[in-house]
């Protein structure tokens, strides 16, 4: 719970249960989380709290979004360099269309390309899609 109260600090956020309890989900889990990941891991919960969580944990570089590409929209915890309004998530992501869970592979980034000329790159992003791991084993 210390390093979790740290953490919000460090993001200008206070400490406040709901949101300890909904960083802790991330901690915990190895996969990204949807809205109704989230929402089957909580009991009493108010909507719209959990809604402006998110949006806060996001825009101060807590979480990142990840799409699915099956129009899901899933979230996961940033490596730690994120902070407000400053995303700086390169790594690829997985989707595995066994399980259907979404991960961020930290140890891969997304690779540098060349634009043609006049455009300008703001974002990078990269979704592999196949089986993953643990699907793989079982
Ligand atoms: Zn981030
Ligand atoms: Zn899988
Ligand atoms: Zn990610």
């Amino acid at each position: 719970m210390v390093q979790i109260e740290e953490t919000l600090k460090k993001h200008g956020l206070r400490h406040t249960l709901f949101r300890a309890q909904i960083l802790d989900i991330f901690h915990d889990s190895k996969y990204a989380l949807s809205n109704n990941d989230i929402e089957s891991k909580l009991e009493n919960f108010d909507r719209i709290t959990l809604y402006r969580t998110l949006k806060s944990f996001e825009e101060k570089g807590l979480i990142h979004k990840i799409s699915d590409n099956n129009g899901n929209l899933k979230y996961a915890m940033c490596e730690g360099d994120c902070d407000e309004g400053h995303h700086h998530d390169q790594h690829v992501h997985f989707h595995c269309e066994k399980c259907d869970k979404s991960f961020c592979i930290d140890e891969l980034n997304v690779p540098d390309v060349k634009v043609p000329e006049g455009y300008t790159v703001v974002t990078r992003d990269m979704l592999l899609k196949g089986v993953c791991k643990e699907c793989n084993q079982s």
